[in-house]
């Protein structure tokens, strides 16, 4: 079983308007409510395409309520921990063929609800054979969260891939006692996270790859959009080739590519497979315009137009 984890979730409220007039009324008929969180999109897409997903986190209130709601008409499992504290709304207005987000920022939790969370997820990682780690911390928990979940995971032998950026994803990085299994950087996160604008070139990428931040992690993921990805596993180097597909909204692509890693993950299958496992995922959740979700009858397609080549 994959368990899905989302510190933050949230309710993901589109509004389509013609024109989006500031500093004026705006009045709005389509609307698209939805639970949202990076780790909800990998769960959604992990359960589009047959995999046993759990999904946690910690939410509250009458949104958390919502949340799980959304969760339930989708028939996917979850337990989260709840708190007395408001979820939180993030709002994208598609307009003028542009999208301007609000984004809140979310309840401030306790050093004590992160204790309880962290109890939880240990009892939850009884029934897991892959853990995804996906966004950013919700405020008020520590900065080394996800390194603690990861350490509780190692402890029980279960894989995970965190998939973050910033601060929490390098002090993931520098906890050497516990490390994830894989990482999942597009160029500007990797780039960001080692302090200097790495280029797409695979020379490049195989220089910044051999950073002693990474050493210790079996698998780096680097994932370059229509250009596939470009990945390392131990010593040894590859380049991910996909075709060229026709692009309907590529938002969530990179949480549909570690959906589909953790279904190759769940399903025991071999480096190879997984790498086109996920690149499937990804193109799928770009050939919709719903962010998040993927038509699995073309999975098989795709997983066979990827090419892996040892570099
Ligand atoms: P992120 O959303 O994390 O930035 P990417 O944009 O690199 O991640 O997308 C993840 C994967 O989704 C890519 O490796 C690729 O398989 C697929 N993908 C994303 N954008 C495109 C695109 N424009 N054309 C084809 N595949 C895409």
């Amino acid at each position: 079983m994959l368990l899905a984890v989302t510190l933050n979730p949230s309710v993901d409220i589109s509004y389509h308007l013609e024109h989006f007039k500031i500093n004026d009324v705006n009045r709005v008929s389509k609307v698209k409510k939805t639970a949202g969180g990076k780790g909800l999109n990998v769960a959604r897409v992990a359960h589009l395409l047959g995999v046993d997903v759990l999904s946690t986190g910690v939410l509250g209130g009458s949104l958390g309520q919502y949340i799980e709601q959304q969760l339930d008409q989708d028939q996917m499992n979850h337990q989260f921990l709840h708190t007395n504290q408001e979820a939180r709304n993030c709002i994208a207005i598609l307009h003028e063929g542009m999208q301007t987000e609000i984004l809140e920022s979310g309840p401030t939790l306790t050093s004590e609800d992160q204790v309880q969370f962290l109890i939880h997820f240990n009892r939850l990682l009884d029934q897991a054979s892959v853990v995804t780690i996906s966004g950013s911390i919700v405020k008020g928990f520590s900065n080394d969260v996800y390194g603690k979940l990861i350490e509780q995971a190692a402890n029980k032998q279960i894989p995970v891939i965190l998939d973050t950026s910033g601060q929490a994803l390098e002090v993931s990085l520098r906890n050497k006692s516990a490390l994830p299994y894989l990482i999942k950087p597009n160029i500007s996160e990797l780039s960001q996270l080692l302090d200097r604008e790495i280029s797409g070139d695979p020379e490049a990428l195989k220089s910044a790859l051999q950073d002693p931040l990474f050493y210790g992690i079996p698998w780096i993921v680097v994932s370059q959009g229509a250009d596939g990805a470009f990945a390392k596993h131990y010593d040894n180097f590859y380049k991910v080739s996909i075709p060229k597909i026709k692009v309907e909204n590529p938002v969530g692509s990179g949480d549909a590519t570690v959906a589909g890693m953790a279904k190759a993950i769940d399903s025991e299958k071999g480096g190879e497979t997984m790498l086109k496992y996920g690149m499937a995922a990804g193109m799928l959740n770009t050939m919709q315009a719903q962010t998040g979700y993927v038509d699995a009858t073309q999975f098989d397609h795709y997983v066979n137009l990827v090419k892996v080549q040892k570099v």
